[in-house]
């Protein structure tokens, strides 16, 4: 995977992307970084690459000039129809399922935009997709870019030593995950779950199942709706629901998961 960065602050992201599981995994080239300094080609002597607003108002604008300049130098390292994502407040929110999707990318280019954001001109000419991290805003998009090289490097074979690992955690399957335990069992009074110490896979598996879902339903309950249930996990449901299983849950929780149950049931 090699990713491309337009950015005003390339060391910001070379450090970050270089230490610990990133930074291994470009050590080994199985992910590459590629960092343009849009200042490089800014249009004037004093290396600035900003100007006023059109119309008025606070903040300055990424002129539209350096940054095209800036993303023509790379074009030619390029395959035909990369994606170019601008990291903005404004596009679609990042997910996992789009990290998955964006890791089977060979080459991706982040535009890392500063002040009030950039020319929209230069966006219309290059950029293939909008990308936020979420509903507040940066001073910068180079930390939205390296969250998303993080978490599609996560999906790159190759980049977890445990490739299993990357398969259970959150979100996998539209669930949460369960609670991790180590070493010791006892900590402080506070017991490791025995079902973990057991040895019987079969009921760590079912175990963690039901964790995953009554964490999912008490963190996250809205993605409980596009989650796909077997039969032992809607008796696990019901059982929530009728109070027979061991974890106590709210009326509302109770509300929910009967009216989610229904639907499950009429479709
Ligand atoms: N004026 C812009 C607006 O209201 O949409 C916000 C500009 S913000 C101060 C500066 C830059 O930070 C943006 O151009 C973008 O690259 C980045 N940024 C800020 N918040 C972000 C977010 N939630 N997701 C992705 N990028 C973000």
């Amino acid at each position: 995977m090699n990713f491309h960065v337009l950015t005003l602050f390339p060391e910001m992201v070379e450090d970050a992307l270089g230490t610990s599981i990133t930074g291994r995994a470009m050590a080994k080239g199985i992910i590459r970084l590629h960092t343009v300094n849009i200042r490089s080609f800014s249009l004037r002597g004093d290396g600035r690459i900003d100007d006023y607003p059109y119309g008025g108002g606070a903040g300055m604008v990424m002129q539209a000039e350096p940054v095209m300049r800036a993303f023509e130098s790379l074009e030619a390292k390029l395959p035909s129809q990369c994606r170019v994502i601008c990291l903005t407040p404004q596009g679609r929110v990042f997910d996992q399922k789009m990290a998955e999707e964006l890791a089977g990318e060979g080459d991706l280019v982040f535009l890392c935009g500063h002040y009030e954001g950039i020319d929209e001109r230069v966006l219309d000419e290059i950029v293939t997709d909008h990308v936020s991290i979420g509903d507040y805003v940066l001073t910068g998009g180079e930390l939205p870019a390296l969250v998303m090289m993080d978490a599609i490097s996560r999906m790159v074979p190759g980049v977890l030593s445990n490739q299993e690992s990357g398969q259970t955690e959150s979100f996998q399957g539209g669930l949460l995950e369960y609670p991790q335990y180590s070493r010791p069992e006892d900590w402080r009074g506070k017991k490791v779950p025995p079902v973990l110490l057991s040895g019987h896979h079969a009921n760590v598996d079912r175990w963690r199942r039901e964790q995953s879902i009554l964490r999912t339903l008490r963190n996250r309950p809205e993605l409980l709706e596009r989650a796909v249930f077997d039969k032992k996990d809607r008796k696990y449901l019901r059982g929530l629901i009728s109070g027979q299983a061991e974890e106590e849950i709210t009326l509302d929780q109770i509300t929910f998961l009967s009216k989610l149950l229904a639907n499950m049931e009429k479709s």
